[in-house]
């Protein structure tokens, strides 16, 4: 089948769903990424810090599809932030990933307390773009104020901003603000993983009352449902799983279509509480780590 596209403000386009390797160990990336093209799925969402670039590129190459029919994005860790640093990560990731240029190459996090490095990472960013060694930039959990603080200092408005977006944390401002410039939202933990790797205190979104009556109501299942939720929105949306049969699941959500009202009733389901760590704490003393060469 055709998947749909999003086109991001460079032009080029891209799949509106795609896949995920978070938390998905070295040794089960190879065959995840696998199950997933063989799915259908044209687009894989890595990151250095994943540890599992290397193995998304095994994946492509004995996949048999052609360079241009997989759209790779991945990230610059903060602890390669700095101009120079910034462009041998590109190097890095390129080698591990066996590819000579990467599709969507977005900085991971914002260094809040040291945004000049943060900015100096973008700049090298915008000269990979510039040199036809990746195809868009991009940024990752960046909150209305950096991305103010980044357009203030910068040249190229980033395509994408991904961030934590499920319907138990829906960042409406950051929706807004991603809306005004143009920048695509591209929703991580989309069906709400960051709720399930917790202690479950406060519930999973795939159990939901609200979600369920909806996902019955179309005969569909709860993740299904909250994809639509995103894809209808607008929303770039990237589940993980190392599950065969989940992984075929969150791919086959082009057959059917949420009401307006129960869009805003996922919508109403926002509690204003993230999963993940909060943007401004990310620190490198805290979250700085060594990535490897490729
Ligand atoms: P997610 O995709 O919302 O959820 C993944 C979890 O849901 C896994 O535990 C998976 O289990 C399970 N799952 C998947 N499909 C399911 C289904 N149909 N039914 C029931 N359970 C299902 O969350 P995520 O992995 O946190 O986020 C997705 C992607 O976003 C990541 O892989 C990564 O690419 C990106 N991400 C980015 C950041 C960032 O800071 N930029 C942070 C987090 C994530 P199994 O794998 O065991 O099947």
């Amino acid at each position: 089948m055709t998947i749909p596209t999003i086109t991001l403000n460079t032009g080029v386009t891209m799949p509106a769903l795609g896949y995920g390797v978070f938390q998905t160990p070295p040794d089960q990336t190879r065959a995840a990424v696998a199950t997933a093209l063989g799915v259908g799925y044209r687009h894989i969402d890595t990151a250095a810090a994943y540890g599992n670039e290397r193995q998304v590129g095994e994946a492509l190459a004995t996949s048999g599809l052609a360079r241009e029919e997989v759209f790779v994005e991945t990230k610059v860790w903060i602890s390669d932030y700095g101009y120079d640093r910034t462009l041998h990560a590109f190097d890095k990731s390129a080698g591990k990933l066996g590819l000579a240029h990467i599709d969507l190459l977005i900085l991971h996090q914002a260094l809040p307390g040291e945004f000049d490095r943060t900015l100096d990472a973008y700049r090298a960013l915008e000269t990979l773009l510039t040199d036809g060694k990746v195809r868009a930039i991009g940024v990752s959990n960046f909150m209305p104020g950096h991305l103010d603080r980044l357009l203030a200092a910068t040249h190229l408005v980033p395509s994408i901003n991904q961030v934590e977006v499920h319907p138990y944390f829906r960042q409406p401002d950051v929706l807004t603000a991603d809306a005004e410039h143009g920048i695509v939202t591209q929703a991580w933990s989309p069906i709400g993983g960051i709720t399930f790797y917790r202690n479950g205190s406060r519930g999973s979104t795939l159990e939901d009352p609200t979600i369920g009556r909806i996902a019955a109501e179309h005969g569909r299942t709860p993740a299904q449902v909250m994809l639509r939720w995103h894809l209808q929105q607008g929303r770039q949306a990237i589940p993980k799983s190392v599950t065969p049969s989940r992984i075929a699941e969150n791919f086959d959500v082009f057959g059917f279509e949420l009401t307006a009202d129960e869009l805003a009733a996922i919508d109403a389901l926002d509690t204003g509480v993230r999963g993940g760590p909060d943007p401004e704490d990310i620190t490198l003393e805290t979250y700085g780590r060594d990535i490897p060469e490729a």
